[in-house]
């Protein structure tokens, strides 16, 4: 077997068209035999045979290469009550599965974003800003089992063999190689998820999507839960869903998405009803949906953005790692990335973008005129702002293009702030608005790194009379508190505090 993939491989570097035929057929009949010897599998949900090329050791193996790559590029939740409790819900649904012998682990990332799923082998991951809009563990188990479902109607595996399946030639032959032959072993890995990635994170389409919806709703009804629970959820993250593409067309963002979540809301879905509704057969009696114990688990979970990557509160951002501060332009949108920070003017038609470069050489002002290749005509002001050593750059140009821009040092770093226009006017138009915004960065003072500890979850009791009105008058969350409290109470679009009710709030 081996050598004749071998064969196979080195004669595909020929370009001859007759011969690259008969290659294609040899390579066909190859795989036909290879798939007979192998490639087909007992899907464990439905006990049929399925086609795959995958199997249940290759799966976990994928899913595992891939687990430090999720860590690391999410960051785990640091708290080790709430990833326990959150692991522990998991470890119960996934004994009831079809797959209970897997070695499951359920990891909450560090993220604002509204997600959940789950890699091939059993490695599911909650995001703690998908938790802030639940409200009992039988939620958070309906989040759970959905994912868990993914991996038990192996999902990530049937995206995996219709991708290559479309696509055999080159495809399937480097990963047939590359089980024989060793060193290429570790790029499987990362080929395998780039073909499953984008599903995994936003969806297998709605009839994956149902499925995974009726096994977790089993998984729910087998561990005790009320699998009306994965209809409550779906409701909840599709007006979450709704609220936010509102909110993100203000903020000029992309809206926060579930993957599971499809363009019919959930209570017109007669579909999904149906199948939530074939799981009552497998409740048990006195479900409970342990209300009190997550919310008693879930308090204290820090809510929003994250202040170790930088904190936006109406046009000002603050890093609290890195201890700055900038106050945009009113008006502007402000959006945190990787590896800058970028506002827009409220027409998008100016830009201001802060970047970071460590270990600088020279005067700011050097730094300046190497940094943006400065001209003889153009203007370096090297100058002290608010105790910080600094250079402006006042009316240079880039590509015929007019620009601003400010260089500050700070503990051993060149932070370089710069504003554009489309054109002269357009520049001209917002000089003053950049200007300010270039003067304005600062190292954050202690009163400032107190203020922008991350906002949290925390519970009060309602007492009669409270009105989500009055909440959002004391709440940090802006403009739409009233709405933002009312979704992550699940009391959305127009529900009030009933007295006695344990509310969750933001501070
Ligand atoms: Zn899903």
């Amino acid at each position: 077997m081996e050598r004749q993939l071998r064969a196979a491989f080195f004669i595909v570097n020929e370009s001859n068209d007759a011969m690259q035929f008969s290659i294609a057929l040899r390579l066909t009949a190859l795989l036909v035999s290879l798939l007979l010897l192998s490639g087909c599998a007992v899907n464990p949900v439905t006990g049929r045979q399925n086609f795959t090329l995958m199997s249940e050791a290759k799966e976990v193996s994928t899913g595992r290469q891939a687990d430090a790559g999720i860590r690391k590029e999410y960051g785990v939740y640091n708290s080790p009550t709430l990833q326990s409790y959150v692991n522990k819900i998991g470890q119960k649904l996934a004994k009831k599965s079809h797959r209970p012998s897997l070695n499951y682990q359920f990891t909450v990332v560090d993220s604002p974003e509204v997600n959940a799923f789950a890699l091939p082998g059993g490695y599911v991951y909650i995001t703690r800003g998908i938790i802030s809009y639940l409200n009992s563990e039988a939620e958070l188990a309906a989040v759970l089992g959905h994912e868990i479902g993914h991996v038990t109607a192996r999902h990530g595996v049937q995206q995996y063999t219709a991708a290559t399946a479309a696509n055999v030639g080159t495809v399937v032959l480097g990963i047939l190689l590359s089980q024989y032959i060793g060193p290429a072993g570790s790029q499987l890995g990362q080929s395998a998820l780039s073909v499953m990635g984008n599903a995994i994170l936003s969806g297998y389409g709605r009839e994956h999507e149902l499925e995974a919806d009726r096994l977790g709703a089993e998984y729910l009804a087998r561990s005790g839960y009320d699998p009306q629970a994965m209809i409550k959820v779906i409701s909840i993250l599709k007006n979450q869903e709704l609220f936010d593409i509102e909110v993100a067309n203000q903020e000029g963002r992309e809206p926060r998405r579930y993957h599971g979540i499809f363009a019919s809301h959930p209570d017109n879905d007669t579909r999904l009803h149906e199948v939530i509704d074939e799981a009552k057969q497998f409740a048990l009696v006195n479900a409970a949906d342990n209300r009190a114990e997550f919310l008693h688990q879930t308090e204290g979970m820090a809510y929003g953005e994250s202040s170790a990557y930088g904190i936006i509160r109406e046009n000002t951002f603050q890093h609290g790692e890195l201890g700055f501060g900038v106050t945009f332009p009113p008006s502007w949108h402000i959006r945190n990335q990787q590896d800058k920070v970028q506002a827009t003017s409220p027409q998008g038609e100016a830009l201001m973008e802060l970047t970071l470069i460590d270990n600088p050489r020279g005067s700011p002002a050097d730094f300046a005129r190497q940094h943006f290749q400065v001209g003889a005509s153009d203007e370096v002001l090297a100058i002290n702002i608010k105790g910080l050593p600094a250079a402006i750059l006042t009316s240079a140009t880039h590509d015929g293009r007019p620009f601003m821009a400010g260089v500050f040092y700070y503990n051993g770093q060149a932070f370089i702030l710069t504003g554009v226009g489309a054109s002269l006017a357009i520049f001209d138009q917002h000089h003053a608005e950049i200007n300010d915004a270039i003067r304005s960065f600062h190292a954050l003072t202690a009163a400032e790194r107190r203020s922008i500890k991350p906002l949290a979850i925390r519970t009060i009791t309602a007492r009669k009379g409270l009105s989500y009105a009055e909440l959002a008058s004391q709440s940090p969350l802006g403009a739409n508190a009233a709405n933002y409290l009312r979704l992550i109470n699940g009391q959305y679009p127009d529900g009030e505090p009933v007295t006695g009710q344990i509310i969750k709030i933001i501070k």
